[in-house]
């Protein structure tokens, strides 16, 4: 029977297992580990792909929240909006920080609903965080004029929106700072934990430079406290090499969401995501291709019996659902999303066959010929 994995993570390997293998061989063998060249390429190669001024190579995507709050001096007592259809992650790097992340809806773009900011904001409110979910950027200008408005600061977790743009500005470059992930499924993977924190900005940059690396400077002296950060130089080689075939990943996720439009566009029980090309503010990257669909449940247990994998993000909790660390708002928007959510596969290893069959198994389910 057909079984189509939702991400193949040995694929990532086996690929392009020889080239891979020597790249490792050439990394180990000249013993350069922690901070050495690698790094300094891959960062300065990631900021010219994404037009950005500095960009710092950190252990994981969640350590670059935190060390980007701790840049920009949020603290004790600050709130921070954030969506609720979001991964912990990004929750847990406010309260970490001692501030408190603030959740709002989801909007009908799957995105930070931008109706649902500005009745949230107080005294306390320090800065609006959206995160640039699924490969596709949030409502930058009216996010901007809320900002400027209370004066606040944003801030993009685009851990899931590498190269995606809000008109022609990629995502990462459109707050203070901006962060990655290179976690395996990411659109940009390593083969263990990364990521990244962008800025344009001349002084936190100095910060985030001391902050990820024990607060030492280029001359090794201890200037401030840091933590130990670093993404690690062999994970960086590998992210160096991928980045080169990056632009041609980006255009097979985009290819494999048009396909999906085409095949599944008529089925009204089916709301899709934007499609590419659909609104020239936005390009979008499809780090997933999740929609919404009525008998959700169903479907999936279809598709599964199928051989066709499929995942509900966040294993079906948004973060507001999370009551035992304390959340206990009500966003009815979100729950209502969360009930019918569903990511169909999407990465870089699934072929046009494969496509056109679970495009084939969700017709039937619905029964459109
Ligand atoms: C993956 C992810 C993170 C965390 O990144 P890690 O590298 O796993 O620490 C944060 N926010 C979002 C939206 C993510 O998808």
């Amino acid at each position: 029977m057909t079984t189509i994995p939702f991400f193949p993570y040995s694929d990532l390997f086996e690929k392009d297992r020889e080239n891979l293998l020597g790249l490792i061989d050439s990394v180990c063998s000249k013993g350069a580990y922690i901070m050495q060249q690698e790094l300094r390429d891959f960062e300065i190669n990631l900021a010219r792909f994404i037009n950005a001024k500095y960009v710092y190579g950190v252990a994981n995507g969640t350590d670059a929240i935190i060390i980007g709050l701790k840049a920009v001096r949020i603290s004790q007592g600050d709130e921070v909006i954030i969506p609720s259809h979001t991964y912990i992650a990004t929750a847990a790097a406010i309260h970490l920080v001692g501030s408190v992340p603030v959740l709002a809806e989801c909007g009908s773009d799957h995105m930070l609903d931008v109706n649902d900011i500005e009745h949230r904001i107080n005294s306390n409110t320090k800065a609006i965080m959206p995160v640039q979910i699924n490969g596709r950027t949030c409502d930058m200008d009216k996010i901007q004029v809320l900002a400027d408005k209370y004066n606040l600061l944003v801030l993009e977790d685009a851990a899931q929106g590498l190269g995606s743009k809000y008109k022609g500005r990629y995502a990462g470059t459109l707050g203070s700072f901006g962060t990655f992930s290179f976690y395996p499924a990411k659109l940009l993977g390593c083969f263990g934990d990364g990521g990244a924190i962008v800025t344009n900005d001349d002084e936190l940059a100095g910060k985030i430079s001391l902050l990820r690396d024990h607060g030492r400077d280029d001359s090794g002296d201890v200037v401030a406290w840091g933590y130990n950060s670093r993404l690690d130089n062999l994970q960086a080689a590998i992210l160096d090499y991928k980045l080169k075939a990056y632009p041609m990943d980006i255009e097979r996720r985009r290819y494999i969401a048009s396909c999906y439009q085409r095949g599944l566009g008529d089925i009204k029980q089916l709301d899709l995501p934007p499609a590419p090309g659909s609104n020239d503010d936005y390009f979008d990257v499809y780090q997933n291709y999740e929609l919404e669909a009525d008998s959700r449940d169903d479907l999936r247990s279809f598709l599964e019996q199928n051989g066709i994998k499929t995942i509900i993000q966040w294993a079906g909790t948004p973060v507001h659902q999370f009551s035992q660390l304390g959340f206990s708002c009500e966003l009815p928007l979100t729950d209502h999303f969360f009930k019918r959510c569903l990511m169909l596969p999407m990465n870089t290893s699934v072929s046009d066959e494969e496509i056109k069959y679970i495009i084939k198994k969700v017709r039937n389910f619905y029964e459109y010929s």
